[in-house]
């Protein structure tokens, strides 16, 4: 047996067949032939494959993921219908004499080309779609393996080299039973939503995409970070009780679902739950979410090949409010850049994507994308305790232009006389340190602050949260953090405000009693730490660690944070 660390990323124990996501080496070679009768065969029959390929994705994916999902396969099979496309191939194969891959190759290329220069936005996004399908097809003309993640039909652990957030979202979360991957962190979207869909995961790993081979028998341990390769028996008997053991104390922890928060010496604070989807929903009241801290409401944006309606992130919204019944549930406003992408808005390629165009960054500048989904979350907020806030707020500027435009969709309502709460608080994200060290100032026009360490960290520190190659700056105990997290909590206060964190630091079990200490007032997390925390507060007195507080924010190091607060609660 082989074993490989990697960084745990979301805990529990998976044992199953290895899936290998990878894409194949699709280069190709010009080869003059001199039969061209046999080369077209090639290409109609890599054609069909193809075709027959998406048919059944496409049906697999409406009964397993509806209708929608299952648009991008509809667009699919018109490109690889369309004469257009497929003769301009054949032709070249007869009067060139080339081989089907150098045409297949040249001849999407130039439809690629053609399409991106158009002036329409809808058919430049098709030029995403003929790339896409071209590839597939090359594929069968190579005789590689195109993998087709949302065909999967049976239980299997996805090894990938990295992730992507739609990647994430296409896997059926039926069958999936885990995933490992080359790269990324424990702050990596993929990760993130590996926690919300309840599954084992490893990220990190530099290479589980060499050593694992299709249908190996993998142990996935979600909760030290390590995969063992072909385990023996001994081995697998050992995992069994560990999956065992893990069940049982999930048992544990959930006597604790309906319970508040209260530390041991009577003091509450909120424990809340992170979501990227209305389904979502279902594991925060699951696993005693006490409200949504964070509905991070880019996945309604990705995985289709068209902006989401107005009308259908009403319903998105709506649904969340209804479901929670009365809780508080913050809707954060778009955020794509970074790792986000939308390829049907055709953003531009940045160096620096993490420091480019991204978030609010974007919403500010394409109101016609940004307008629709605050109009929805107004007519949603008549549905429950509805709090907004905006990603990657870097100045008051940029807060009180996006608060005038939230202001003035409200009026819009209003006047036509939709129902509208009257008391929706307005916030932002806390993840660039400008707002961070600026927080008083925020404090007297925001309604509350949360901290999304995620980001706050890697820009504190200058070091990518997907880079493991720099992950030993990504340090959420460094003092530099904890001060500016501090320095946040106390601005919030003095002006009556609250102060939560919804970063993954929130449900770090070393993290939890600091913040605690430094009296932050809301948890979010994902939602199977809620349980965990809960127990671990419960026996937390928030007086004692709070007279702490000068020592640690004066302490050099991350190292000596973290030994002094392990020799305090252990
Ligand atoms: C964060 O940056 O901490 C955060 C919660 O946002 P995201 O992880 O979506 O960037
Ligand atoms: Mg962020």
């Amino acid at each position: 047996m082989t074993s490989i660390q990697g960084i745990a990323a979301s805990s529990g124990i998976a044992i199953g067949k290895a899936y290998q996501l990878v894409s194949p080496d699709l280069s190709v070679e010009k080869v003059k032939i001199d039969n061209p009768e046999k080369e077209i065969d090639r290409l109609k029959n890599a054609l069909e494959l193809s075709i027959s390929e998406l048919e059944k994705i496409k049906e697999h994916t409406k009964k397993s993921m509806g209708e929608e999902h299952a648009e991008i396969f509809s667009a699919h099979l018109l490109i690889i219908n369309d004469p257009e496309l497929i003769n301009p191939m054949k032709e070249k194969i007869s009067n060139d004499k080339v081989n089907a891959e150098a045409a297949l190759d040249e001849v999407s290329k130039m439809f690629v080309e053609m399409f991106q220069n158009m002036d329409n936005e809808y058919m430049r996004e098709r030029a995403a779609d003929i790339k896409d399908v071209s590839k597939r097809v090359m594929a069968h003309l190579l005789g590689v393996t195109f993998p087709n993640p949302a065909l999967i039909d049976e239980e299997v652990i996805v090894i990938a080299h990295d992730l992507t957030p739609s990647d994430t979202a296409q896997l059926n979360r039926q069958y999936v039973q885990g995933f490992v991957t080359d790269i990324g962190g424990r702050t990596s979207h993929s990760a993130i939503m590996a926690r919300s869909l309840e599954i084992p995961a490893i990220v990190g790993t530099k290479e589980i995409t060499t050593t694992v081979k299709q249908n190996d028998m993998i142990i996935v341990d979600g909760i030290d970070g390590k995969v063992i390769i072909n385990p023996s028996d001994e081995e697998l008997d050992t995992y069994h009780t560990k999956q065992e053991k893990f069940a049982k104390q999930k048992e544990e922890w959930a006597k604790l679902k309906d319970e508040p928060t209260f530390s041991n010496d009577g003091e509450q604070v909120e424990l809340a739950a992170n979501i990227g989807t209305p389904e979502d929903v279902e594991g925060v009241l699951k696993n005693g979410g006490e409200g949504v801290g964070l509905y991070r409401t880019e996945f309604l944006y990705m995985g289709k090949n068209e902006l989401p309606s107005e009308e259908e992130q009403f319903k998105a919204y709506k649904s969340v409010l209804e479901r929670m019944d009365g809780k508080p549930v913050v809707v954060r406003t778009l955020d794509v850049g970074g790792d986000k992408e939308l390829n049907y808005l055709n953003m531009p390629k940045e160096l620096n994507p993490f420091l480019g165009f991204r978030a609010i960054r974007f919403c500010l500048e394409n109101e016609d994308v940004f307008r629709p989904q605050l109009r929805a979350l107004l007519r949603a907020s008549a549905y429950g305790n509805l709090k907004i806030m905006f990603p990657m707020i870097a100045t008051l500027e940029e807060f009180r232009q996006a608060k005038d435009i939230l202001l003035d969709e409200k009026e819009n309502l209003v006047n036509d006389n939709v129902n509208v709460s009257d008391d929706i608080e307005v916030g932002i994200m806390v993840e660039i340190p400008s707002t961070a060290v600026m927080a008083d100032q925020f404090a007297k026009e925001v309604d509350f602050f949360s901290i999304g360490t995620n980001d706050l960290i890697q820009y504190t520190m200058a070091a990518d949260r997907m880079n493991e190659q720099v992950s030993y700056l990504y340090q959420p105990y460094h003092p530099a953090i904890l001060r500016l997290v501090n320095n946040v909590i106390e601005a919030a206060h003095k002006e009556g405000k609250w102060t939560g964190m919804c970063g993954e630091m929130a449900g770090d079990p070393i993290a939890i009693p600091i913040l605690l200490g430094l009296g932050l007032d809301e948890f979010s997390m994902s939602a199977t730490s809620i349980l965990p925390a809960r127990t671990q507060i419960r026996e937390l007195s928030k007086k004692t660690i709070s007279s702490y507080k000068d020592k640690i924010l004066s302490m050099g190091t991350a190292e000596e944070v973290v030994e002094f607060i392990k020799e305090k609660t252990v």
